[in-house]
């Protein structure tokens, strides 16, 4: 048995101590970034820039300027024009190095604030010598914020879903789990195989599209591009759209669902994208890679297959019907295809999904993977693991 509160103030000073690391890592990344690789360099503005940036951006929100959407329609020759990776200037090894220093510190760290989670985790029986519990301590310090976040939502979830008094036992957690080989759990799909830790540039979106409240819509899209464009490809068309005054647009759909069933999260999913004006702040956006429009009068359109095949496979619909249903658990969005889960087309003058979509398929499948989750504890189980994860809903503090 844990003392649950001296567990969580343990926790706690660890959680402030891998926040100081990260700062000062930040801090030595900014300040070295000048130095390395002319591409990403920045120049770090004097203050007063920064408080008219603020205003400049504070203006944005109120006026709705992050609030947009594009056409959705490319030429053909738009995407894989240019290698969707830039070439390596040193960035990855400074990182490497950073990350080295930021496990350092956080040896360090754990030595001067004197934590031991070994030590609070087994009730004062830690099996492991004490340097080897600050070294390990440490590690995880200097491993960042977001694992320590996730275990603090984790432990506090657990109790207070927990009836029992003041202790915690931690072993129940290993019999809880599916004995693999058992047979006990039924054959129904039960795959949450849907990657997420914050999407593209999430740290960018820390102050930045942050949602009022959790959002009540889903608008499905496609993105209109060739089937073989890659993920960096489509993201980078998307950042390279410009708003009304000039600046970049951040971010675009919350996911893409390439050709092969590859789920990639793009927009963070506690902040609003850029996908269906007048509905972004309400809304996910999901996007399937591709061009499904087949009417020739349409610009742009795929009646001949030049974007690739005019629907979308299968593995892409499942993926992204996945998602959906995801979705619908994570924010408790009604299943209605008319009101709830719609796509953008409905809601704007333009073809996008296109009219070749198979709308009836999609929604067929989003019920499909809902019942069956629904039906299999074990998956329920798992959908509730995933609601821990930081970067899917807006705290309290962000509103
Ligand atoms: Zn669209």
């Amino acid at each position: 048995m844990v003392n649950y509160d001296s567990f969580m103030v343990t926790l706690s000073t660890v959680f402030g101590a891998s926040l100081l690391v990260e700062r000062f890592l930040e801090f030595i990344k900014n300040i070295s970034e000048p130095f390395i690789g002319g591409k990403h360099k920045r120049i770090i503005p004097p203050l007063k820039d920064v408080d008219r940036k603020i205003d400049e951006l504070k203006k944005d929100i109120e006026a709705g300027k992050q609030d947009g959407e594009w056409d959705e329609r490319y030429p053909l020759n738009t995407v894989l024009v240019e290698p969707a990776t830039d070439p390596d200037d040193g960035t990855v090894s400074r990182a490497f190095v950073i990350q080295l220093m930021g496990f350092a510190l956080g040896i360090v760290a754990a030595h001067l604030f004197g934590v031991r989670l070994f030590e609070t985790l087994t009730g004062g029986s830690s099996p492991i010598a004490p340097w080897e519990d600050f070294l390990l301590t440490g590690l995880l310090i200097g491993g960042g914020s977001a694992p320590i976040h996730m275990l603090m939502r984790f432990v506090t979830r657990r109790k207070m879903g927990a009836p029992s008094g003041n202790g915690m036992d931690f072993s129940e957690e290993k019999e809880n789990q599916e004995k693999p080989g058992t047979g006990e759990e039924p054959p129904v799909v039960d795959e949450l195989d849907i990657p997420y830790s914050g999407g593209v540039d999430r740290d960018k979106l820390e102050w930045r599209h942050v949602r009022k409240e959790n959002p009540t819509l889903i608008v499905y899209h496609h993105t209109a591009m060739k089937h073989n464009s890659t993920f960096e490809d489509v993201v980078r068309v998307i950042k390279s759209r410009k708003d009304s005054s000039g600046n970049h647009w951040i971010t675009g759909y919350n996911c893409v669902i390439m050709a092969d069933g590859a789920i990639k999260p793009f927009c963070r999913w506690d902040r609003y994208g850029n996908h269906a004006r007048g509905y972004n702040m309400k809304s996910l956006g999901i996007a399937f890679n591709g061009n499904f429009e087949t009417d020739p009068r349409i610009p742009n359109s795929n009646p001949d297959g030049r974007y690739g095949p005019s629907r979308p496979t299968e593995a892409q619909i499942k993926a992204g019907a996945r998602v959906v249903a995801l979705w619908t658990f994570l924010y408790d969005i009604a299943p209605d295809f008319d009101n709830t889960i719609i796509p953008h087309n409905k809601i704007a003058q333009k073809a996008c999904p296109g009219s070749n979509f198979p709308y009836e398929e999609f929604s067929g499948w989003v019920e499909f993977y809902r019942n069956q989750w629904e039906k299999s504890p074990g998956m329920i189980k798992r959908i509730e693991a995933f609601k821990m994860k930081p970067y899917l809903y807006v705290s309290k503090s962000e509103k």
